[in-house]
């Protein structure tokens, strides 16, 4: 068997639904954005351990998971781990299922480098008024009480701080992190990163659950 270009593994995953193939197997039923049926790895009879989340970063993404016997993977290892196949199996078993071919591809194909690119996806606005809101609350944020109290030299350079705060839109947010706004031109906000620091300055890196 020829190997298989990287072009087609990409259009047969990009023309993949991981809730499709695995429905072939196993009974799925939507659960919100999820899917959920019984685990195919164990021997389970609880509808609800095995989740199937079609939404991936690419095309032909999305994993499942079982929170029994923690199988989880994406589409090629679920027809790896459930079918037993190879990796170019199971891209030949998607290429047929999908309808293109995997062996004996068309050779006039767009080289990757000469591919349209994909349309952007839309971007994030953050509106202004919560990037605008989180700043009001920056007077009780830890970080830049920290910053406020180095050891200034001169008053005029304990008062820029201030404005250095403002200009770079540091947030606080309701759990006690600090919020580094990316603003765009028009003033919203494009994604924000939430850090914890601790009384003396230092990145508090334990990990907390993420609450919104
Ligand atoms: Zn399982």
């Amino acid at each position: 068997m020829p190997k298989i270009e990287r072009w087609i593994i990409d259009k047969v995953l990009d023309a993949t639904s991981i809730v499709e193939v695995i429905s072939d197997f196993v009974e799925l039923r939507k659960a919100g954005v999820n899917y959920t049926g019984c685990c195919p790895f164990h021997d389970d009879h609880h509808d609800g351990n095995f989740i199937v989340r079609p939404e991936g970063v690419k095309s032909g993404g999305g994993t499942y998971r079982c929170f029994v016997c923690d199988a989880k993977g994406g589409v090629v290892q679920f027809l790896m781990n459930h079918e037993h196949m190879t990796f170019p199996d199971a891209i030949r078993w998607l290429g047929k299922k999908y309808s293109i071919e995997v062996d004996n591809a068309p050779v006039d194909y767009i080289p990757p480098q000469t591919r349209p690119k994909p349309e952007p996806l839309p971007m994030l606005s953050i509106p202004r008024e919560i990037v605008r809101k989180s700043m009001r609350y920056i007077q009780r944020d830890r970080f830049c009480n920290w910053l406020r109290h180095l050891p200034w030299s001169t008053s005029a350079e304990r008062e820029r701080i201030e404005k250095v705060l403002w200009m770079y839109c540091l947030g606080h947010w309701k759990d006690g992190r600090v919020i580094f706004w990316q603003i765009d031109e028009t003033g919203n906000g494009r994604s924000g990163k939430l850090m914890r620091y601790l009384s003396d300055g230092h990145r508090d890196t334990r990990r907390f659950d993420l609450e919104l």
